[in-house]
C-alpha cells in the first residue's frame, strides 16, 4: 500500500495543476453512498462527484485501490465520514491532507452533543452519523458553506440546492416518525447484524441490538449469539434484520439459535446500514433509503 501511495504522488507532483478558473466543474471525491447522494445533491451540475464505494460495499473493511489514489490524488476536495467509519483509509486520508489536499470529514461538521460517544470504538465515538436525520441536516448546512467556499461564484446555486434539500430531508422526517407510530413502543426493539443503529434509535426511539460490535472487523461470538436469542426470546421478538452491507450468516446464525431454543423469530428483511441501495433503485437515496428502512421495520415488527 505505501509503495502504491508514493508512487501516485510523484506522479501527481509531476503534472502539478494551475488554479482553476470560474466555469471550470471541480472534481470531489467521496467515500460512501451516503455522502456521495450528499455532495450530488448539493453540488449539482457544479461539480463532478466520484465515489469510491458503491451499493452494498462495507466501509469499515474497505481498502484503497491504485485506481482510487489516483482519484483522490486528482481530486480538488475529498469528502469522507471521518471518526473512523473508513477504518482502512486513515492513513490514506493523512497522506493527502500531507500533499495538501483538501479533505473534510463530515463527523468534524457536528457539535459535540449530537455525536454518541462510545468507548467500544477506535474514534471513542459511534461513525454512523447519517442515521440521524438532524445530524445530516446539520451535515447539509456546514456542506453548502464548505462548497461556496471552494466556489464562492456558485455559493447562491448551493445554498439554493440545500434549501430544497431540507426541506425534503424535514418532509421525511415527519414522514417517518407517523410510521414508527404504527408500533407501539414496547415493540421497538431493533435487532441487526451490526451496531449500525444507534443513532436511528435515539431518533425514533427503538431499542437497537447489534450482533457484531460499531464495526464489522468485529466479528459476533458465540455468547453474544446465545445472549441475543434469550433477548429476543424474552422479548417475544417478531423480526431481526440482515444489512445489505454485511454478510447474511450471522442473523441467520441468531435465528438457529432461537429456533434450537424451541421458539421462532422471523427475518423481516433487508435493511441499508451502512451503504445505500442500486443507484438505480429509490433506495440508491439517502431519502429512499430511510424510507425503505423505516418501512420494513415497521411492516416486519407489527
Ligand atoms: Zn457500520
Amino acid at each position: 500500500m505505501k509503495k502504491i501511495i508514493a508512487f501516485v504522488f510523484t506522479m501527481v507532483c509531476i503534472g502539478c495543476k494551475p488554479a482553476k478558473n470560474n466555469n471550470e466543474v471541480y472534481t470531489i471525491v467521496t467515500t460512501t453512498t451516503m455522502i456521495t447522494d450528499l455532495v450530488k445533491t448539493i453540488g449539482g451540475d457544479k461539480v463532478a462527484v466520484k465515489g469510491m464505494m458503491g451499493a452494498g460495499v462495507d466501509p469499515h473493511l474497505y481498502k484503497a485501490s491504485a485506481g482510487d489514489l489516483t482519484k483522490l490524488s486528482k481530486a480538488d476536495l475529498i469528502v469522507y465520514n471521518g471518526l473512523h467509519l473508513e477504518g482502512k483509509l486513515v492513513e490514506v486520508f493523512e497522506k493527502m491532507n500531507s500533499i495538501g489536499k483538501t479533505t473534510l470529514a463530515l463527523g468534524d461538521f457536528l457539535p459535540k452533543e449530537q455525536v454518541i460517544h462510545s468507548e467500544a470504538f477506535a474514534s471513542a465515538h459511534d461513525p454512523h452519523i447519517w442515521f440521524s436525520i438532524k445530524n445530516w441536516k446539520t451535515i447539509t448546512l456546514k456542506l453548502v458553506a464548505e462548497l461556496g467556499k471552494l466556489q464562492p461564484q456558485h455559493a447562491a446555486y448551493f445554498q439554493e440546492k440545500g434549501n430544497a434539500y431540507l426541506a425534503a430531508l424535514i418532509r421525511l422526517e415527519v414522514e417517518l416518525k407517523t410510521k414508527v407510530e404504527e408500533l407501539p413502543i414496547e415493540q421497538r426493539i431493533l435487532v441487526t447484524a451490526h451496531d449500525a443503529f444507534s443513532y436511528f434509535g435515539k431518533e425514533f426511539k427503538f431499542n437497537v441490538v447489534g450482533l457484531q460490535g460499531l464495526s464489522t472487523a468485529t466479528e459476533a461470538g458465540v455468547k453474544d449469539v446465545q445472549r441475543i436469542s434469550n433477548f429476543i426470546i424474552e422479548n417475544k421478538v417478531k423480526a431481526i434484520f440482515v444489512e445489505s452491507s454485511v454478510p447474511k450468516r450471522t442473523v441467520e446464525a441468531l435465528q438457529a439459535a432461537v429456533a434450537s431454543k424451541g421458539s421462532k423469530v422471523a427475518i423481516g428483511g433487508e435493511l441499508f446500514s451502512d451503504a445505500l441501495g442500486s443507484p438505480l433503485e429509490e433506495t440508491g437515496t439517502y431519502v429512499g433509503m430511510f424510507r425503505s428502512n423505516v418501512n420494513t421495520i415497521v411492516d416486519a415488527l407489527k
